[in-house]
């Protein structure tokens, strides 16, 4: 019985995420919302033989199974999910909360290449992932058996609500001088309309605080102004 209490099990990176996040700050909380954010998941010797992903193509999603390597290893039972505006807490196991125990990440993810050239690589598109993310396992997703739009999701019952994203001149003009400007016009929208403000400083758009998120190569400086009842997050430069 304490072998059982005491049994450890030790998990190796099958491969590492390449991703347009190079800081956690910013990336949305779940896959699937900003669909213009692109990745690459490079397998590791020996899981990179292309054997390990016949038939892998004929799927559109996967479920990644990764460490959340940049969380602390200290966790506690209760979490603040910023969901709740980060003054109410649930149990971690009621949360997808970075500080858990044994760290493990779960993200459906869509599959959009796969090269077997040299080793395996794996295009992916949404993912919520800081680039180096350890991945540990792959699955590819089952629709008839994983999809269940009438499943109850307690405080978290839809989608998340998007705000309003505006850009400057100045940072259009940034964007027109770069080969993937559409793309990352798309990204940066998609990424600030989530708003990733933490919860505390949401309230205080009067502030006039400049932010900054880094998504692929790029410093991307935004500030927030409230309207009435809403709050516009506009993009005023890009470096
Ligand atoms: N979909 C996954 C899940 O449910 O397990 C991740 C959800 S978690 C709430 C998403 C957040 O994890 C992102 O917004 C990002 O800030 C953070 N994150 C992403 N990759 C990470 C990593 N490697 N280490 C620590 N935090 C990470």
């Amino acid at each position: 019985d304490d072998a059982l209490h005491n049994e450890h099990f030790t998990l190796s990176p099958i491969g590492h995420v390449v991703s347009d996040y190079p800081d956690k700050f910013g990336i949305p909380r779940q896959p699937g919302l900003a669909p213009a954010a692109q990745a690459t998941l490079v397998l590791t010797p020996p899981y990179n033989d292309p054997l390990t992903v016949r038939g892998l193509e004929d799927f559109s999603h996967l479920w990644l199974t990764f460490i959340f390597h940049q969380s602390p290893e200290r966790w506690s039972p209760l979490i603040r999910p910023p969901r709740l505006g980060g003054n109410k807490k649930v149990g971690v196991f009621a949360s997808r909360s970075t500080h858990r125990p044994n760290r493990l990440g779960l993200s459906l993810v869509a599959l959009t290449d796969i090269n077997t050239q040299n080793g395996v690589t794996l295009t992916l598109s949404g993912c919520d992932l800081v680039s180096g993310t350890p991945v540990v396992d792959i699955k590819p997703y089952l629709p008839w058996a994983e999809a269940l739009p009438d499943a109850r999701s307690g405080f978290a019952p839809n989608t998340p609500s998007l705000i309003e994203v505006i850009f400057h001149p100045t940072a259009l003009a940034a964007l027109a001088q770069r080969q993937d400007g559409a793309t990352l016009h798309a990204l940066i929208e998609q990424v600030l309309r989530q708003d990733p403000r933490p919860a505390y400083q949401q309230k205080d758009a009067a502030s006039g605080r400049l932010y900054s998120v880094r998504l692929r190569d790029a410093d991307i400086k935004f500030q927030p102004y409230q309207n009435s009842e809403a709050t516009t997050l506009e993009v005023v430069a890009i470096e």
